[in-house]
Order: structure tokens, then sequence, then C-alpha cells
């Protein structure tokens, strides 16, 4: 078994030194306080060519896998800077239209895409089916060839900078399927199309990204618009899904490390006892367990992402990476808040405001109840419960 890392990954793992040197933790704090989108750190990545890391070069990317995404991913967040962007969009929407987009979607809009020129963003929460995604009821119901999308979908991230959004919607309702999955379709939604509408969803956590309810009334859409087959949607979901759960996972392993660096150098500068407080294994055990904790995190991350690269079943190794790493986020920031002491909660370390965001990963893009229920389902065996 080979864990290193070749040449090229190892430069995008490393990719988020070079990239903080001029959009650092200090730059991501400053706009996560305002909601303000970062614009600039973004237009930097895309030129320096890493939006279309998932997207064949043929149509504008670089051909890379799931664990260089990953990568990318944790490194970034290993200098502070995590990416939730990049999971909505390069990973959960290029990917997947590079993988079952139309020819439209592959040649004019994912090289656009790759450049950063047009965003994208990802809708499956609807107000009120949440977690349980079966239960949606935003109908493109069939025109002809043609659909008419109605419905709502809720904390959509980045839908006011984004262009397209890939919406799951029933084509089916669920009381005429056959299986339960049937039913459903995913489109590729340009979003200035008439009959859409948006309103901010306030999320009280600092975030650069905003979240926004989409209303669809009686949009448009064409067979140019459809990803994948119609009524087959559920079958290519989780083609994004299990990404979504890796990339997340690898991003809070990051930062999980990127606070335990800040705690180590300041336990072992800071001295109220006669000795520095990281000689205490009250404050150095806490470190030393959220290490071990992200470092877990980061290898079930690497294996589900090589196991998807390898087109193997990566649902379970994917759970198990969000719900890691997810956790071991949380631990290492509040290990490293407590070793702060005070200066944890100020805005000159910005421990404390990298806390929101690794909480808010526990309950979405999707719940660690429901990462358990997958392992102890889907994994162990244990009887369904919904
Ligand atoms: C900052 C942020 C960004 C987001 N971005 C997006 C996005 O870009 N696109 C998108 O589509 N969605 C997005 N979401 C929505 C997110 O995916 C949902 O909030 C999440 O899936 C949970 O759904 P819910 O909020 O409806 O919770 P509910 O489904 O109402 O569940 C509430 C709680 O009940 C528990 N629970 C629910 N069902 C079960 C069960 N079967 N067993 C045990 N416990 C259960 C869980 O603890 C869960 O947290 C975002 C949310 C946030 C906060």
């Amino acid at each position: 078994m080979d864990f290193s890392l070749n040449d090229e990954q190892r430069q995008i793992y490393d990719y988020g030194g070079r990239l903080a040197q001029s959009f650092d933790n200090a730059y991501w704090r400053d706009h996560a306080r305002r909601h303000a989108y970062p614009r600039a750190m973004f237009e930097q990545i895309a030129a320096d060519g890493f939006l279309g890391m998932m997207v064949p070069e043929e149509y504008g990317g670089s051909g890379l896998g799931m664990l260089e995404m990953a990568l990318f991913m944790e490194g970034t967040g290993n200098h502070g800077i995590p990416l939730f962007s990049m999971v909505v969009g390069p990973c959960m929407s290029l990917s997947h239209l590079a993988a079952h987009g139309t020819e439209f979607h592959k040649s004019e809009l994912l090289p656009r895409a790759c450049r950063g020129e047009i965003q994208f963003c990802f809708a499956i929460t609807e107000p009120g089916a949440g977690s349980n995604a079966i239960r949606m009821e935003t109908m493109a119901r069939r025109k002809g060839n043609r659909f008419a999308l109605n419905g709502s979908k809720t904390f959509i991230t980045g839908a006011d900078v984004s262009d397209y959004c890939l919406v799951v919607a029933r084509t089916q309702k669920h009381t005429e399927v056959a299986r339960k999955t049937d039913g459903f379709t995913l489109f590729a939604v340009d979003l200035k199309k008439p009959g859409i509408d948006m309103q901010r969803v306030r999320i009280a956590a600092p975030l650069p990204e905003e979240q926004w309810t989409l209303f669809f009334d009686e949009v448009d859409l064409g067979p140019e618009d459809v990803v994948g087959e119609v009524d087959e949607g559920f079958s290519i979901l989780f083609d994004t899904l299990n990404p979504e759960r890796i990339v997340v996972g690898a991003m809070c392993c990051g930062v999980g490390r990127w606070a335990l660096g800040q705690a180590v150098e300041y336990a072992s500068e800071r001295n109220v006892f006669g000795q520095p407080i990281g000689a205490h294994q009250g404050v150095q055990h806490p470190l030393a367990k959220a290490h071990v904790a992200v470092e877990n995190a980061s290898l079930m991350t690497r294996r589900a992402a090589w196991e998807f690269d390898q087109g193997l079943a990566a649902g379970a190794s994917s759970n198990m990476a969000r719900y890691a790493g997810a956790e071991a986020g949380i631990e290492a920031v509040d290990a490293a808040l407590q070793a702060h002491g005070g200066s944890g909660f100020t805005e000159d370390t910005g421990i404390y405001e990298m806390y929101p965001l690794m909480r808010i990963l526990r309950t979405a893009p999707i719940n660690r109840e429901l990462c358990l229920s997958y392992i102890g389902e889907k994994v162990m065996g244990l009887p369904r419960s919904y």
C-alpha cells in the first residue's frame, strides 16, 4: 500500500501556502464577517487553474480526480482558508456536468466555468423536505417536450453569485412512482430565466458565502437543460453527493490542522505558571487527541477519494470521511480555542471565528445522523429506521 503523493498531488496539496501569501485566514475572516464573497481570491484560484480540476481537458479543465480535489480542499484548509464555494461549484456541479451533462453543458458552459467566467450552485434542500430529499415537491411538469419548473429550494449556497444552478426536481409525483427513487431529474437552470426569485437566508455564522431560498414559478426548461436521464436523476445523484461528503471531510481536516497549528504555537510560548502552558498535560492531551482525530479522518477522506476515482462503491467511506472530518474539525477548533484562553475569542487570533463553520458542517450539507444511519444500515446491516 502506497500512501505517498506524486509531485503533482504534492503541489496541489501545498497550493494553500501559495494562496495564503495573498489571501490568508485574515482575508477569509474579514469576508466571512461581512458575508462578502471573496471574489479576488476566486479569480486567483481560477487563474491558477483549480476550478476545473475535475473537468476533462477537452472541456477546459485539468482532468484530475477526486483525490486531487480533496487534497486541494484539505491543503487550503491547512492554511485556514475553507473554500465552501468549491464544494457546491467545481466539485459537486462541474464534475457532475462533465460526467452527465449535454454537449451544450460540456462544450459551452464548462470551459467558461473552468475560467471562472460563470459560476454554479447546487440545490436539493427544500423547506418542507429537508434531509428527506425523497419527499421533495419541486416539480418540473412536462409540457410537450419541455418542462415548467415550480417550487422552492432553500439554504442554497452562493445562489446570488451564481449564473446556473443544478436543481434536483421531481418529474413524477412521489405517489405515482413504482420505486421511491424514481421520478427525479437534474436540471442545469440558468438563473436569469423568467420566473426565478430569491430571498436571503440570514445565517448567523461568519461565512463569506451567503445562503438563499430560490422560488421557481413556471420556469421554462427544455431537454437541453436536463443533466442525465429524465426520471432517472437519483441513480446519478450519488456521483455528486459522495464527492460533497469527501471534500467537506477534507476541508474540515485542513481547518482542524490549521487550528491545532495555531494552538501549538501559542501554547509553546504562553507562560502563566512558570512554564509554557503546552507543557501541562491538561492542555497538551486535548490537542494531541484532536490531532489523532484529524489525521484519522484525513486518511479516510483519501481512501474515499481513491475509491471514487477507481469507480468503486464509495458510499461507506464517503460517509465515514464526512462524519469523521466534521467531528475532528469541531474537536480540533474547540481544543485550540481552549488552549488559547481568552485570546482565542479575539478577532486577532480568529480561532473562535472558525468554530461556527465547523459546527455547521456537522449538520449541513448532510447531518451526522444520516451519515451514521448510512453506516449503521448499509455498512453494518442494522435494520432501517426510516
Ligand atoms: C450554511 C448552509 C449551507 C447549505 N448549503 C446548501 C446548498 O448549497 N444546497 C442545498 O441543497 N442545501 C444546502 N444546505 C441545506 C442543508 O443541506 C440542510 O440544512 C441539511 O441537509 C439538513 O436539512 P434540514 O435543515 O431540513 O434539517 P431536517 O431534515 O429538518 O433535520 C433536522 C435535524 O433532525 C435530525 N434528523 C433528521 N432526520 C433524521 C433521521 N432520519 N434520523 C436521525 N436524525 C434525523 C438531524 O439532527 C437534523 O440536523 C445548507 C445548509 C446550511 C446551514
